[in-house]
């Protein structure tokens, strides 16, 4: 169904409002995103409920009803952003909303004010016709810093609110290719990410006759170790899937070797070749079959002294593991592999957000797939393991993240998200609102 333009002028100017109010996490609460949302609703007969578990912290939430219970469709997204480090980089403004080129620029317009606006005009245009089952849409706060004042306080508060059959929210949609046959992605499911905090002790003394065993140089020797790690590889359901997906219409032999991919015991052996991809590419790749450990922050100082050897050192490796494992399983091995190093050395959990994966089989990926067969013909759009995490995870429904966005190649989003320069093609929003619409339909009324 082609979009009213009435329709998506007060879509885009919604979502030029929202980008204008900066809600940045930390520091700038979500509250005036949501009043904006709600006021959009309420001038289209749509009520809002605002949540605020915190002063400032405000999530949104909407219904449209239809019989039956649980509804069929929550429409998830957040209105909070990730900061911006440094303003003078960017092209247009993060927080003007300019319009030039055909997009429209600003924090958050992809990650995730973008798909907000769409959800709103979905329910908007929802509402003309009514529906078999209902919708429920929620705008949360605090995605970007593990939704303690967003969906997890949700889920734990008011757990009423996140009743429903199936969940559409992000982290896919993006329209990628392979050798010139294009595909979409549709996140079904994402890895758990596991903070683990390494600390080492050991005695002080002058660096000139350094000591045996030193803070410093065991806490180097452990992180040496667990990010060189021997993983098992572990190809999923999600993985498996996508590959085949991909060979479908690729010459010979990348056909055959995509397929591979996915098997024992070529899969290892191939990845570790890389078969004609960029290095990029491979690393991608990579992380859809292994859990990554990766350092992101180290520390040891003994105050100003260079010539001090400091008792302490610490690390924090971001663990990033798939589908099927857990913190458990992982802080095992990693404490195994340290274990020669002796008492000096300790692995505790930090932050933690679970892995998720979401069944093939259900109404809603089947209307995800169909919607898109009929709106961009010939691409498929292929189940896909997202390595980061979304508030998706939260929820105890079966989670696709999508927001389909025909001229927005992974790469593309991957640079933009969280990035500078981030930015909407208008001609995207529309699409993905009418392939919003027409996925709910076919959920609600099916
Ligand atoms: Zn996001």
């Amino acid at each position: 169904m082609p979009l009213p333009p009435n329709l998506l002028d007060s879509a885009v100017s919604l979502l030029r409002d929202l980008l204008r109010v900066e809600t940045t996490n930390p520091g700038r609460p979500e509250a005036p995103a949501a009043r904006l949302l709600a006021a959009y609703l309420e001038s289209h007969g749509i009520a809002a409920e605002l949540v605020e578990p915190a002063p400032g912290r405000t999530s949104l939430i909407a219904h449209l009803p239809g019989a039956g219970d649980p509804p069929a469709l929550l429409l998830l997204s957040h209105i909070d952003t990730v900061p911006v480090p440094d303003t003078s980089s960017w092209a247009h403004g993060p927080f003007t909303a300019e319009m030039a080129d055909g997009y429209l620029w600003g924090r958050g317009a992809l990650d995730a004010k973008g798909q907000a606006a769409a959800h709103a005009a979905t329910l908007v245009l929802l509402r003309e016709k009514p529906l078999r089952r209902g919708v429920v849409l929620v705008a949360a706060a605090d995605e970007e810093r593990g939704g303690e004042m967003g969906v997890r306080w949700l889920r734990q508060h008011k757990p009423d609110t996140l009743r429903a059959s199936y969940a559409l929210g992000e982290g896919g949609g993006f329209k990628g290719s392979l050798g010139n046959r294009p595909y979409y992605t549709c996140a079904v499911a994402e890895k758990g990410s596991l903070d683990v905090r390494i600390h080492a002790r050991g005695p002080s003394g002058h660096a000139s006759v350094p000591p045996a065993t030193m803070a410093p140089s065991l806490l180097v020797e452990a992180v040496r170790r667990i990010t060189r790690l021997p993983w098992p590889w572990t190809p999923g359901e999600a993985s498996t899937a996508f590959l085949r997906g991909l060979g479908r219409g690729q010459p010979l032999p990348r056909s055959l070797a995509l397929r591979a991919l996915a098997s024992r015991p070529l899969g290892p052996f191939l990845l570790q070749r890389g078969f004609g991809l960029s290095g990029e590419q491979a690393r991608a790749l990579r992380t859809l079959f292994y859990t990554t450990a990766t350092l992101t922050a180290i520390h040891a100082d003994a105050g100003e002294a260079a010539n001090v050897v400091p008792t302490e050192a610490e690390a924090t490796i971001n663990v990033r593991y798939l589908p099927g494992d857990s913190p458990d399983t992982v802080l095992t091995r990693i404490r195994q592999a340290l274990r020669s190093l002796g008492n000096g050395v300790t692995a505790e959990a930090g932050t933690h957000s679970p892995a998720r994966s979401a069944p093939l089989d259900t109404p809603l990926f089947q209307a995800i797939q169909e919607t898109m067969g009929l709106s961009d013909p010939g691409v498929p759009t292929l189940p896909f393991l997202l390595p980061a995490s979304t508030d998706l995870r939260e929820l105890d429904v079966p989670g696709y993240g999508f927001f389909p966005l025909p001229h927005l190649p992974p790469e593309e989003a991957a640079r933009l998200v969280h990035g500078h320069d981030e930015r909407i093609r208008l001609d995207d929003l529309a699409f993905a609102i009418e392939a919003t619409v027409e996925v709910a339909r076919r959920v609600c009324d099916g």
